[in-house]
């Protein structure tokens, strides 16, 4: 992950936790308990290459905390993950998860590891051979993973027969985000985008402005990228511009996503995509649109391009997309900025319900679940958005307070052990 502005992710985590405890007022004790990650396990994975050579990857499981219930959080893969990364991302999870209410903690994976130079074989096995080193840990009631960057349901499935094969019997509620043939959910592949183009609808009736009149930009065009993108042009935006790692495509008069995605599977980028202006990735954040998502890596939106962006509403789809240095920018120009832990808490809020699902196996509706989302985000954006107005805070600033006030509550209700 880049670390923009010289700080690592976990230092600005903690500046955020710092910050939003002395806002609250709340003891200083909260501040040293929800710093440090409850767990934090390391793992050193050997693998078998295709070639022969054996070679050796690192990879982490972080528990943030289990104030709230058991920890919950994504497995990336990614050549530059780090621990610091890792539990910064932890952390972040923990106060999603409490954004949205749902009954969980926050937690997060990490194995650095290039899954675009593997084969199916060797991401096969470097995730038995991750889930087998993390297993003492992992569990319904413990800590449940789910995809994140870089990996998908077919990686959640393989997390899900290791675990199994080791019980001697089928945990399906041990990751969420898995196929639906495997006990996932209606919901949950599109479930982070969706929640995104809530929240935006949402800001956009606070504005007053209609879907129809806005263009948008995504960079990033995996899963979250690639819904959000098609889930707002459904909606009835036109989407000017998309990147992925490799490039940018541009098209005033609107792209047609679909397309876009299908030159992504033959070409490995949509920056091929011939019907528009090829831009550089990082250009992208800067065309003229009014909705901008960032759906790639964190820290991408700092100090450099900040007041370049012209897009009235940011919702951010990655997590942590933003630097402090950039969040004030964007607050002078008067950018709505829908904060990573309400913006993209969609895809964790739709892993509640596969996770509740399948503990009682019995499964809804895509209608369902959709509309269940719907209420969950309709609710923590309102409840985020009227702390801001009370508090004459910024909407992520409200976000934090809204999430830091449930998990202390939760730590004080359970007291001290021993
Ligand atoms: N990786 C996703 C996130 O960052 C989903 C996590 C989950 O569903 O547990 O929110």
């Amino acid at each position: 992950m880049s670390s923009a502005e010289g700080s690592e992710p976990y230092a600005l985590a903690c500046r955020q936790l710092r910050e939003t405890i002395d806002r609250l007022g709340l003891d200083g004790d909260f501040y040293n308990r929800l710093r440090a990650p409850v767990r934090a396990l390391e793992v050193a994975l050997p693998i078998r290459m295709d070639s022969g050579e054996v070679k050796t990857f690192r990879g982490w499981r972080v528990q943030h905390c289990l104030a709230r219930g058991p920890a919950k959080g994504g497995l990336r893969y990614h050549p530059e993950v780090t621990l610091d990364e890792v539990k910064a991302l932890s952390m972040w999870m923990t106060w999603k998860t409490a954004v949205v209410n749902v009954p969980f903690g926050g937690a997060k994976g990490g194995v650095a590891c290039d899954p675009k130079e593997m084969s199916r074989d060797e991401l096969e096995r470097l995730t038995r051979r991750y889930t087998s080193a993390v297993l003492p840990i992992l569990g319904p009631e413990t800590d449940i993973p789910a995809p994140d960057v870089n990996t998908n349901e077919q990686v959640m499935a393989w997390i899900m027969d290791t675990y199994s094969a080791n019980k001697g019997y089928t945990v399906p509620s041990v990751v969420t985000g898995k196929p639906i043939q495997l006990g996932g959910s209606r919901g949950r592949r599109e479930a982070t985008a969706r929640g995104c183009l809530f929240a935006v609808l949402e800001t956009l009736g606070i504005l007053g402005i209609s879907i129809d009149s806005c263009t948008v930009a995504v960079v990033g065009f995996g899963n979250v990228g690639y819904w959000a993108a098609r889930l707002l042009g459904e909606a009835g935006a036109k989407i000017v511009a998309v990147a992925d790692s490799k490039g940018g495509i541009y098209n005033p008069a609107g792209l047609d996503v679909e397309a876009v995605a299908r030159t992504k599977r033959e070409t490995s980028t949509v920056a091929e995509y011939p019907d528009g202006e090829r831009l550089p990735s990082d250009a992208v954040y800067e065309v003229d649109c009014d909705i901008l998502v960032p759906a790639a890596l964190g820290g991408q939106i700092n100090s450099r391009n900040a007041s370049r962006i012209k897009a009235r509403i940011i919702a951010e789809g990655a997590n942590g997309p933003t630097t402090r240095e950039a969040d004030e920018i964007l607050g002078d120009a008067g950018t709505f900025v829908i904060p990573d832990i309400l913006a993209n808490a969609g895809g964790v809020t739709v892993s509640y319900f596969e996770w509740v699902q399948g503990l009682q196996a019995y499964f809804w509706s895509e209608q369902e679940v959709n509309a269940k989302l719907k209420t969950h985000m309709g609710a923590a954006f309102h409840e985020v958005y009227a702390l801001a107005e009370r508090e004459k805070v910024d909407i992520r600033t409200a976000a934090y307070m809204l999430a830091v006030t449930r998990v202390a509550e939760a730590l004080e209700l359970r007291g001290l052990f021993p």
